[in-house]
């Protein structure tokens, strides 16, 4: 009777051990499948070079200079790079409710969004241009107060032409401002350089006009949740690392020449 109680008892605690052991590799796992494994880089695939769709990108769809940062970032972490595609008002918005780790999306830092986000090292530096027919006379940006201006819905370009304070429309996608600048619609769309660029090049009879005076440098950073050090350690890890192996500039000469986008 004694070694049976015993044997019982033995056997009691060992189902304990083992809730218990079951019970912390719960938790363990869930707490994984949130943070480790894999990273989720929320995006707007609207801006090429920098992110767009084709059918076979570097991560799924996904193509451009962002989403190969953002593989190179998962691989240095033995992590899985994963992209969320969604508006790009909606992106700061989403890693404060926890349903993307990082946003990479061309992102300016600015003293706004500062507040709302943590940004890491920047890794690429831009300015604002405007983009106007070949034959425009806008030279400077005070050329623009009188033309039909259009700028990308919540874009620091929007910011820009806000504080020169002339009217404009907004579209919330690059391409459909630039196919009102094709068909004659506006005269002027305001818009990051390197995608400036990238629009000249892939559209017939447009050009791009600086007036570095007016725009101000902006530099590209990815976003965090407020406080997620440990991810922007990572992050920052691997941008150093591309920055000084010579990876970013690279992938922009690459991707500034791709056809696809
Ligand atoms: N750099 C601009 C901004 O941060 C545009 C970014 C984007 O369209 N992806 O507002």
């Amino acid at each position: 009777m004694k070694k049976f109680v015993k044997i019982l008892s033995m056997t009691v605690a060992a189902a304990i051990m083992a809730v218990t052991f079951t019970a912390c590799a719960d938790s363990s796992s869930s707490s994984d499948s949130k943070s480790g494994g894999s990273i989720k880089f929320g995006t707007n695939a609207e801006f090429p070079p920098f992110e767009y769709v084709v059918s076979k990108g570097v991560i799924g769809e996904f193509d451009g200079i962002d989403m190969a940062i953002a593989k190179q970032i998962g691989e240095d972490n033995n992590k899985e790079a994963k992209i969320e595609n969604m508006e790009f008002d909606s992106l700061l918005v989403a890693l404060d409710n926890g349903k993307i780790d990082a946003a990479i999306a061309g992102m300016t830092v600015t003293d706004e969004r500062k507040e709302k986000v943590d940004f890491s090292e920047p890794y690429y530096n831009a300015k604002q241009v405007m983009i106007v027919k070949e034959d425009s006379n806008i030279a400077k940006a005070s050329d623009m107060s009188d033309k039909k201006i259009v700028v990308i819905q919540g874009y620091t370009g929007e910011t820009c032409v806000k504080k020169l304070g002339f009217s404009y429309q907004s579209f919330k996608k690059g391409t459909e401002a630039i196919m009102e600048l094709v068909n004659g619609k506006c005269d002027v769309v305001v818009i990051d350089s390197a995608t400036a660029d990238k629009y000249v090049k892939d559209n017939k009879g447009l050009k791009v006009v600086e007036d570095n005076k007016e725009f101000e440098n902006e530099e590209y950073a990815i976003a965090v949740k407020k406080g997620n050090k440990e991810l922007l350690d990572e992050i920052n890890k691997s941008i150093k690392k591309m920055k000084e192996d010579g990876k970013i500039n690279e992938l922009a000469a690459k991707y500034a020449d791709a056809t696809n986008s």
